[in-house]
């Protein structure tokens, strides 16, 4: 059983309807260790949140490599799941010594040099979809779009998509991929709403690819007693679970699944009973007054 999948894109790779995020895999030392990140990947499994979103930077470039260490222990559970990587931001890091400042690199070298570390770190032969992290205004678009073609076709990547780009610089390098990018993998919640009005979702509906969706839960901002946006949006989240019998976080995922553009938010809990509940939130169906109730609320006005 467990939470559907869904078609990320036409002869894209099927994810999990919600995805779960490594990046703060490594935050909680009381769960850092083997065996928690092993029962986390058994939790996430069983329900059904099968696809995982990671990235090179993860953790100062640690969370990988925690992740695929567990992996190794039960190589078996590769196949039960779908691995998201990412690349293309630099950190200044003890880990990389050679990085001078922070910055975008979307250059072939070290793009494929990424990928093939992002691999050994995690055990893994391929990944399923290859992101670049952020738009690199310093991007030769053919060259980046080459190397990410021959990553296709060596078989280490799947699919290829982006993060955290506009619909022209989405349309400037997928017009150069030989299979056309499968996602565009955004940040989106009940407090930042700049994709339904920035273009961004119109694209993904319009070339028919689902976005992912990170911070669903406004990277903990939702919880925050000083955000009155917050503060509007749980009051009204709060009113609206009682009907569905869900809590205030689960209503939230809730309101980004129910739009069409059928958006797969990340989930970022350590909890595994937060994320036991947030999974819940496939089974709650918004309606259309509801949904805008939370954009009101979002907003702090109605619409025009
Ligand atoms: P999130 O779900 O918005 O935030 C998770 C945070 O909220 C955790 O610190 C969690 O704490 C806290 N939280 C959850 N439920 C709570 C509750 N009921 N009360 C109080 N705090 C609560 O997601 P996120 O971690 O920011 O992002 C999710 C994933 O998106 C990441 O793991 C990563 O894979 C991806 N991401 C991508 C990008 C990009 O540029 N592409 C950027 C950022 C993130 P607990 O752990 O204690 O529950």
């Amino acid at each position: 059983m467990g939470i559907e999948k869904v078609l990320l894109a036409r002869g894209g790779p099927h994810l999990s309807r919600m995805a779960y995020g490594a990046w703060r895999l490594n935050d909680d030392p009381q769960r850092a260790s083997l065996q928690h990140v092993r029962e986390k990947i058994d939790l996430c499994l069983e329900l059904g949140l099968t696809t995982i979103d990671h990235a090179d930077i993860y953790g100062d470039y640690s969370c990988e490599a925690l992740f695929g260490r567990a992996l190794a222990e039960a190589p078996s559970l590769r196949d039960k799941m779908q691995l998201v990587t990412k690349a293309g931001i630099k950190l200044v890091s003890a880990h990389r010594p050679s990085h001078k400042i922070k910055s975008y690199d979307t250059s072939a070298a070290h793009l494929t040099a990424s990928l093939d570390n992002s691999l050994k770190q995690l055990r893994t032969e391929y990944v399923d979809l290859f992101l670049i992290h952020r738009p690199d205004p310093f991007m030769d678009v053919q060259e980046t779009a080459s190397a990410l073609n021959e990553m296709v076709r060596s078989g280490k990547a799947k699919h290829i998509g982006v993060s955290n780009f506009t619909p022209s610089q989405f349309q400037l390098l997928d017009a150069r991929m030989d299979k056309p990018l499968v996602t565009n993998q955004i940040e989106m919640s009940v407090l930042e709403m700049a994709p339904l009005e920035d273009g961004v979702m119109d694209q993904a509906m319009r070339l028919g690819f689902s976005p992912m969706a990170w911070s669903p839960l406004g990277g903990g901002l939702l919880f925050d007693e000083q955000n009155e946006a917050s503060v509007r949006v749980r009051q009204t989240l709060k009113v609206l679970g009682e009907k569905y019998e869900a809590d205030v976080a689960t209503m939230a995922l809730a309101w980004l699944l129910a739009h069409p553009a059928r958006i797969v938010p990340i989930i970022g809990s350590n909890s595994p009973e937060r994320i036991r509940s947030l999974v819940k939130a496939e089974k709650v169906a918004l309606t259309r007054t509801e949904w805008f109730e939370v954009w009101q609320a979002s907003k702090g006005r109605e619409v025009p």
